[in-house]
């Protein structure tokens, strides 16, 4: 690939385009890289941090210009993508605060009256391979706590994001991070996935599909470097006869259209106890029906578009393979048009076990329900899935959806929540939804070298 379009995916406009970075730019970005970290570990907390904070205080500054981006390159409503470069700079804060404490040596005292600790010391240079959904915020997870144990970055974004990427380097550059501290690779995957070999590329965290993952993974795993997995979900959101309807609805309905439905941790296998279940489904489609439909830089719009044409096609034919298969639909469930990245919110019922609504990802504003006869049924049908990213659990009795919570088999449970993520709590994912952990004490942890001094 020799360049990267940025491409307006509500109009079909081409706005921008990128010429890649050749073998020799990406050689030299590698070797800036890797030499920047030799000062970079020795820098201080202190010093670390007020860059950090500055570069929150620029997300936030610039956030109209770098919300605009995010809108214009992968159709997210406006509102949604301020909300993002929030979030970003929270994530900043959260780590220019809390690195330090959370990389202490561990002190051991041993029965033998020695002692021993546990040092957390970087890597070197990790390399960063990022999707378009959340252009800004998964650059940042990983960014923040990854660049504050004193490794240095190197992101290979999405090829549809190309601005979001370059405006991402432009923060650190501005912020005064050293030049190296993190650059932007303005490659493919396949190059990216090659560069992992490179002696001075310590490590690697991908989030995206299954079959990038897997192959990430496996040539890292050829190489003896860790690779950290954040993948697909088929998150359940289990409402329980108990629940409070009404704001089980609304967050059904906000859970599955953050984002237009393209997102890991939206919730996408809707389980529904019988008695309420009717009641149930017809708030959900007068809910969605009071949706409004748009450009996504109109005010008073809750959804634009999907982020690629390509993408709205793969989700129109895994419906329409459900449909053929047996599944219901009680709302949208028209095929998009060829080209086009727009797409109708879609409700399907009695969905079989082998039809892509119940067993796959549907990355998109699909609800695929399901109607079950008590909480062990509903259980048993969330731990069908391959996935184990997150999911939600809807009850008036604590207890009892406590219980449910830890038997359902995922990285993350809410209860009367929608799953979000957030800097303090660590976040990934079980089966093939990956694994490592990011955000929280964990996710810094991830990328050090666990050292272990005995003090004899
Ligand atoms: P991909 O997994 O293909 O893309 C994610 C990132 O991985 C991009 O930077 C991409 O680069 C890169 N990549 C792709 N293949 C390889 C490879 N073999 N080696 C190294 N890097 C690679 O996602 P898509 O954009 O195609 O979306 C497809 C599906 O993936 C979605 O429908 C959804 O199910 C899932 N997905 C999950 C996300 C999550 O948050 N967990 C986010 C995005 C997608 P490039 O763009 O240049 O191909």
């Amino acid at each position: 690939m020799s360049e990267q379009l940025s491409i307006n995916p509500f109009t079909g406009e081409t706005l921008k385009s990128f010429q890649s970075h050749s073998k020799e730019e990406v050689k030299a970005i590698l070797s800036a890289s890797q030499e920047t970290f030799i000062s970079w570990r020795e820098t201080s907390f202190q010093n670390k941090s007020e860059l950090m904070c500055k570069l929150a205080s620029l997300l936030r500054n610039e956030s109209e210009q770098l919300a605009k981006l995010i809108s214009l390159e992968m159709g997210k409503i406006f509102s949604e993508s301020k909300a993002e470069i929030e979030k970003c700079a929270w994530v900043c804060e959260f780590y220019a605060d809390n690195a330090e404490e959370f990389l202490q040596a561990d002190k051991i005292d041993l029965p033998d009256g020695k002692k021993a600790k546990v040092i957390h010391q970087p890597l070197g240079c990790i390399l960063a391979i990022m999707p378009w959904n959340f252009p800004f915020w998964q650059v940042f997870r990983f960014a923040a706590p990854t660049l504050m144990a004193g490794n240095t970055g190197l992101l290979k974004h999405a090829s549809n994001v190309p601005q979001c990427a370059m405006a991402i380097e432009d923060l650190f550059k501005k912020a005064g991070f050293p030049e190296g501290v993190f650059r932007t690779l303005i490659i493919s995957g396949k190059d990216a996935s090659q560069m992992i070999k490179d002696k001075r590329i310590k490590a690697v965290s991908l989030t995206g599909s299954e079959k990038a993952g897997s192959s990430v993974a496996s040539i890292a795993g050829s190489e003896i470097k860790k690779s950290l997995l954040e993948l697909g979900g088929s998150d359940a959101f289990i409402v329980l006869k108990d629940a409070d309807l009404e704001l089980a609805v609304s967050n059904a309905i906000k859970s599955r259209m953050i984002n237009f439905g393209q997102s890991c941790i939206a919730a996408k296998r809707f389980i529904i106890e019988d008695s309420i279940f009717e009641e149930f489904k017809e708030r959900l489609i007068a809910g969605i029906n009071e949706l409004k439909q748009g450009d996504p830089f109109e005010e008073g719009v809750d959804f634009g578009c999907m982020a690629r044409p390509d993408l709205a096609q793969e989700l129109g034919e895994q419906v329409e393979e459900s449909i053929k298969l047996g599944a219901k639909v009680v709302l949208g469930g028209k095929k998009p048009e060829e080209g086009s990245a727009k797409f109708e919110p879609t409700i399907l019922t009695d969905i079989p076990p082998y039809a892509p609504a119940a067993k796959d990802e549907l990355f998109g504003p699909v609800f695929s329900l399901f109607k079950v006869k008590d909480k062990d049924e509903a259980i048993e049908i969330a731990n069908q899935s391959d996935f184990g990213l997150g999911g939600s659990v809807w009850s008036t009795d604590h207890d009892l959806a406590l219980e449910v919570a830890e038997k359902v088999e995922t990285g993350a449970m809410f209860i009367n929540s929608l799953v979000a993520s957030n800097p303090q709590i660590p976040f990934g994912g079980v089966k093939k939804s990956g694994y490592g952990r990011e955000l929280g004490k964990n996710g810094i942890l991830e990328f050090v070298n666990a050292k272990s001094v005995y003090l004899g």
